[in-house]
C-alpha cells in the first residue's frame, strides 16, 4: 500500500511540475486543523512530507493561521505549538489579519502564481483551493499524509493544455509574450537563415525525385545495358589480344 501511494503521489506531483512549473522545493502552506491533526497522530509533518512525495519540501504557515490558533486557546494549543515549528509565508495581513482561511484563499488568488500546495482537514477552503487550477492539496488519512487527486479545474487546465497547446494560461501568455520580447532580434535571425536555406534547398531536390519516381526510364534499360556489356566484352578482347601480340 504504502508503494502504491508513493506512485500515485508521484505520478500528482509530474502533473504539476509539467503542467503548472512546480519545482522543489515544493511549497507547502499548512493551516492549524492539519496541524492539530498531525499532533494527534504524533505525525512528524516535513519528515513525513518530505519521504510521501519524494522530494524536497517547505513546510510554511502564515501569521494569520498563528493568529487564530492564538486566539481559539487550549483546545488549538497543541496545534499551535506545531505551528509556530514552521516557517512563515509572508500573506500581506500583518496589520489586518484574517481568518486562516481567508488568508489562504487570498495566498492562492487566480492561478496560483506562487506555486503553493495547501495541507488542510478544513472543508471550506479545501472547495475553495480546488476550484483553482494548479493547488495541489494535502490532507491526513489517520496518520498518514495524502495527496489529493486532481481537482476538477486542476484537470480541466491540464486537459486544454494537452489537448490544444494554443490555450495557455494567463501566467503562460505573459512568460511567452516576455520571452519574445527578450529573443526578438535572435528569433528574428533565426527564421531568417531558414527562409534562405528553404529557397535554395527544396527545387533540386524536388527536381530529382520527380525523375527518380517514373519508371519507364528502367524498363527502357536494357539497351543500355546491352552496350555496356558489348563494351566491356571488347575491352576483355583487347586485354586478352593484346599479351598474344606481344
Ligand atoms: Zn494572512
Amino acid at each position: 500500500m504504502k508503494v502504491k501511494r508513493k506512485k500515485q503521489a508521484k505520478h500528482l506531483i509530474s502533473v504539476y511540475r509539467n503542467f503548472f512549473g512546480f519545482r522543489e522545493p515544493f511549497q507547502v502552506v499548512i493551516d492549524g486543523t492539519f496541524c492539530k491533526m498531525s499532533d494527534q497522530h504524533n505525525v512528524d509533518i516535513k519528515d513525513h512530507l518530505g519521504r510521501y512525495l519524494q522530494s524536497e519540501v517547505e513546510c510554511l504557515t502564515t501569521r494569520c493561521v498563528l493568529k487564530e490558533l492564538e486566539l481559539l486557546g487550549d483546545v488549538m494549543f497543541p496545534a499551535k505549538m506545531v505551528a509556530q515549528r514552521l516557517k512563515l509565508h509572508r500573506c500581506g495581513h500583518r496589520k489586518k489579519p484574517k481568518s486562516a482561511v481567508a488568508c489562504l484563499k487570498s495566498l492562492l488568488k487566480e492561478n496560483n502564481s506562487e506555486k503553493l500546495a495547501i495541507a488542510t482537514q478544513d472543508f471550506e477552503l479545501t472547495k475553495a483551493a480546488a476550484g483553482v487550477p494548479g493547488v495541489p492539496l494535502l490532507y491526513m488519512y489517520k496518520n498518514n499524509v495524502v495527496l489529493d487527486k486532481l481537482s476538477w479545474a486542476t484537470a480541466k487546465r491540464v486537459e486544454d493544455l494537452s489537448q490544444g497547446k494554443t490555450a495557455p494560461s494567463d501566467d503562460q501568455q505573459g512568460t511567452i509574450v516576455a520571452l519574445k520580447k527578450e529573443a526578438n532580434i535572435e528569433l528574428s535571425k533565426v527564421r531568417s537563415t531558414r527562409k534562405r536555406k528553404r529557397r535554395g534547398g527544396p527545387n533540386p531536390l524536388s527536381c530529382k525525385k520527380s525523375k527518380k519516381i517514373p519508371q519507364p526510364i528502367a524498363q527502357s534499360n536494357p539497351d543500355p545495358d546491352r552496350t555496356g556489356k558489348r563494351k566491356r566484352r571488347r575491352r576483355r578482347a583487347n586485354n586478352v589480344d593484346s599479351p598474344k601480340t606481344q
